[in-house]
């Protein structure tokens, strides 16, 4: 450890000089930025940007040109790599300033301000398309070479205490100044050109309840400012530190794990029926000591009415969080969905009374209501966002406005933003159209699907098929590793998702693989419980799981056989059902239940004596569950036909057999994978269509049904088998 790492104790140094000094200007900014991301401590996921000026060649006049290499709107520092990066002619950037200085009426939140964004298109160097952020000015006007604006906790307890001026003098000393909130924009940069200015000894400044932007002319220098405030200002919260007594010390005593999971798994898909309409949400919990601190203090129910500070952070955690007044050592959990109940009527009241307060003409209409974070003293933190993404964010940023509660009680007193400030920024006209240019939402965005039978097959098919269109697929399998298989598969292929947060299971990704026994009704629980921690309740359910028992030599079929292929394929589908209902009762919404049957239910034939009548019950189970689910649920069934190609039906011994049986020459040389060919074309041709079935066929068909594409559709089989006219259901 170098000593200017040892320097560092609340945050990572991470610059290496020997990794910087192959990089080109532009590649130094991208391995800065990543750096300063990739520690929370520094800025949160997706907020911050950095800056540098750099000389280039005009592709125009080719001459020497300095270019303002700034990340733009979008993205994450972490993460960021050079096409997140808008390049702009500084040149022309400086000279916006006179046409906003031309304007009759200029300032915060004046018309030109807000029409000054579209003009840095015209800025553009080198045609570079990606969009500029509104913090570009910040940047541009500074007089120095590189610059970062980061949200750390710590620097933004000290800006969102209340003598903030006085403590951020005593802090950082007289080369840090401070400037009061204002919404970023065109005018802050001015005010910040105007404070390097007055003082051409200032390297930064701290931003009131927001932040921090720091300058240098050499980006590595730049780098350690940045880090050397952020240590200065949580070295001084650690000294003030008040131990015991932070929050006004713990008012609730903390809940057994297993007391607190019970509690949480009975209210979360009830919870999720109360705030979702027309969209649905996806949760994070958080239970770790860290928010429960926070949330079993005396002060938590002050603190959270105050609401957050950084604007980053009101924008995904809402203006405050929903504090639930539950007394988690005297009061049952029944009177938890009642206070819940009533405390989320109180919530909707107060933040239409906040948009009524705060509009003004033109406000974009009020959005959602509802809370997206709840805090239940005893239990801990439930975030929700409209995907598991979105809640984990949420859930991430209401651990940063913790934080910095935290410090700034530490150091003095918490001020939030006023509530105006507030508003003005969640109605930003610049926010709502950033909001309607959101791609619109994939099919499946808000829906939490479970695949019984994910492992293989059609199952791990339809997983991928549905995950295609934006669901949480939940991937669910008696065999665990090809479950996690599955999901680690499904989360390569469309990402993990943003947000650090949550606790447990519910710090997952997308997709989870589950292990379950349909056999065993407690299994099912369990899987249920793992689910509605993981996402918070569940909406549309496809069971593949299914057993094949072939007959002995003489043809013969055990009893013990007999039960294993209904107890799998009939009783098994029920009891998931059967678990599914207390979840989707609860909830209330809308769902779907696809259960995989069989041509084979309506064509007996010999050999196969237990399965088709065990497939003919699950045909019946479906009309009868759809009477039984209605009117939320729809049931349908999906019969397919054999499948050949995927092998987990027909290893070897089953090809080969089957091709005896069907006096097909071929070679015991020939690999099981040509044998599978020719069994599937032997299949095909006895179809109308005369193609092999796939797992594609099958998933798409699975697809279908569990969608709303079919939404008047319930009670009934779909068969998918290239057409076999004895199949024909009459
Ligand atoms: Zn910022």
């Amino acid at each position: 450890m170098s000593v200017t790492e040892r320097k560092f104790k609340h945050v990572n140094y991470g610059w290496d000089n020997n990794k910087a000094d192959k990089l080109d200007p532009v590649e130094r900014l991208v391995y800065r930025s990543n750096i300063l991301g990739n520690d929370q401590r520094i800025t949160n996921t997706g907020g911050g940007n950095t800056s540098s000026k750099i000389i280039m060649k005009d592709p125009l006049t080719g001459e020497n040109v300095e270019v303002l290499w700034v990340k733009g709107s979008g993205g994450d520092l972490r993460t960021s790599k050079k096409e997140n990066f808008a390049s702009l002619y500084q040149d022309s950037l400086i000279k916006l300033q006179s046409i906003y200085n031309g304007a009759d009426e200029k300032g915060v939140k004046t018309g030109i301000e807000d029409s000054m964004v579209g003009m840095y298109k015209h800025t553009i160097f080198n045609l570079n398309p990606r969009a500029s952020s509104i913090d570009t000015p910040l940047h541009s006007f500074v007089p120095f070479r590189h610059v970062d604006h980061m949200h750390p906790d710590a620097v933004i307890a000290v800006a969102a205490s209340k003598n903030s001026k006085i403590l951020a003098n005593e802090i950082f000393g007289d080369e840090i100044g401070r400037i009061k909130w204002q919404r970023p924009g065109f005018d802050l940069g001015l005010k910040i050109q105007e404070e390097c200015k007055k003082n051409s000894n200032l390297k930064g400044l701290i931003l009131g309840q927001h932040g921090v932007i720091n300058w240098a002319d050499n980006d590595k220098e730049c780098y350690e400012l940045t880090l050397t405030i952020i240590e200065k200002a949580a070295e001084y919260i650690k000294k003030h530190d008040k131990g015991d007594q932070t929050f006004g010390g713990q008012k609730f005593k903390q809940l057994s794990s297993g007391y607190r999971n019970k509690i949480l798994i009975e209210i979360l898909p009830k919870l999720r029926g109360l705030i979702s309409g027309k969209n649905k949400f996806t949760a994070t919990i958080q239970t770790d000591e860290k928010i429960l601190r926070f949330v079993n203090s005396f002060d938590a129910p002050l603190l959270a009415e105050l609401g957050t500070s950084c604007p980053d952070h009101f924008l995904r955690t809402k203006i405050k969080p929903l504090y639930v007044n539950w007394d988690p050592q005297s009061e049952d959990p029944d009177s938890l969905i009642k206070i819940l109940e009533e405390g989320l009527v109180q919530y909707r009241n107060d933040y239409a009374a906040y948009y009524e307060a705060c509009k003004h003409p033109g406000s974009p209409p009020m959005r959602n209501p509802n809370p997206a974070i709840i805090l239940i003293p005893g239990l801990g933190m439930i975030a929700w966002g409209k995907n598991k993404s979105e809640s984990r964010m949420a859930a991430e940023f209401y651990n940063n406005a913790v934080e910095v509660m935290r410090g700034a009680e530490a150091i003095d007193e918490y001020i939030a933003l006023p509530r105006q400030e507030a508003f003005d920024i969640e109605y930003w006209a610049l926010e709502e159209a950033k909001l309607r240019r959101m791609p619109p939402e994939k099919e499946f965005a808000s829906d939490i699907i479970l695949v019984v039978g994910a492992g293989s097959g059609i199952g791990k098919a339809a997983s991928k098929r549905v995950a295609k269109e934006g669901a949480h697929v939940v991937c669910a399998d008696i065999n665990k590793e090809a479950a996690e298989e599955t999901a680690k598969e499904i989360i390569n292929t469309f990402g993990f998702g943003i947000g650090v947060a949550g606790s447990g299971i519910s710090n997952c990704g997308p997709a989870l693989g589950l292990v379950v026994d349909v056999k065993n009704r407690e299994s099912i629980r369990e899987m249920f419980s793992q689910i509605i921690l993981a996402y918070g309740g569940v909406d549309r359910i496809i069971i593949t799981a299914g057993i094949f028992v072939p007959p002995d030599e003489k043809g013969y079929i055990p009893d013990k056989k007999w039960k294993q292929t209904f107890d799998i394929n009939v009783i098994g589908s029920y009891l998931i059902a059967d678990e599914a209902k207390k979840v989707w009762e609860a909830q209330g919404l809308k769902g779907s239940l696809v259960i995989t049957t069989s041509v084979n239910a309506a064509v007996s034939k010999k050999g196969s004596l237990a399965y088709d009548t065990s497939k003919a019950a699950a045909n019946h189970l479906v009309r009868e569950l759809a009477i039984e689910l209605s009117p939320n649920i729809r049931v349908n069934g999906l019969a397919p036909a054999t499948v050949v190609e995927g092998g987990s039906m027909f290893p070897r011994d089953r090809v080969i057999s089957s091709l005896v049986k069907y006096n097909i020459s071929f070679s015991e040389d020939e690999d099981t994978e040509a044998l599978r060919n020719k069994l599937a074309e032997f299949y095909a041709q006895r179809t109308l269509t005369k193609s092999p079935i796939t797992l594609a066929d099958q998933a798409e068909a699975a697809y279908l049904l569990i969608s709303d594409r079919l939404s008047k559709t319930t009670g009934q089989i779909l068969n998918v088998d290239g057409g076999l006219h004895e199949a024909f259901l009459r």
